[in-house]
């Protein structure tokens, strides 16, 4: 990165997290988060960022990371914009600070589950299958014949090459 892009991108970053929504954990609430999960381009706190890196999401450390244009970019908008799409159908109470177990379960319905997105607005129909439900397995061809082949009683050579074949199948 050159020297010119490395100050838009901290330019950038600076303005993103004066904004008021990035000031609180996305998930908890709690003040001045130093990370972001750069998938969903949202500002968490330690514990919430540790949480989701159990789900193997990208998460970057604001002070100790290098951030690319287009990552910088992306986080505009940050918790606020996120809010409007994740959470959109989320009218429970979050959780607070803490709260390991609640946080748990709410990053998994809210990241993983996205149990509270838009339903129709431009999210393929694979989207609204629940998880929970596992994928249907494909069926196992039946590969065994349904019944002996009975012991060829003539000589005719067709009939001998044809059982022959069956049994190399079983060998
Ligand atoms: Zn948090």
């Amino acid at each position: 990165m050159s020297s010119d892009e490395a100050a838009k991108v901290d330019a950038i970053l600076k303005a993103v997290r004066k904004e008021e929504g990035n000031k609180h954990c996305f998930v908890c609430h709690e003040r001045g988060p130093q990370y972001v999960d750069v998938e969903h381009n949202v500002f968490v706190c330690t514990l919430c960022s540790g949480i989701l890196r159990e789900f193997s999401f990208r998460i970057k450390g604001l002070s100790m990371s290098t951030f690319s244009l287009a990552e910088a970019k992306a986080l505009r908008g940050g918790n606020d914009e996120a809010r409007k799409t994740l959470l959109q159908r989320f009218d429970g109470n979050a959780p607070v600070p803490g709260e390991k177990d609640r946080i748990r379960e709410f990053i998994n319905d809210t990241f993983v589950k996205k149990r509270y997105m838009p339903r129709s607005k431009g999210r393929a129909a694979s989207d609204d299958i629940d998880p929970d439900t596992p994928p249907a397995k494909p069926k196992k061809p039946d590969a065994k014949p349904k019944a002996k082949p009975a012991r060829p009683d003539s000589s005719d050579e067709e009939v001998e090459v044809c059982f022959s074949r069956v049994n190399a199948r079983h060998g």
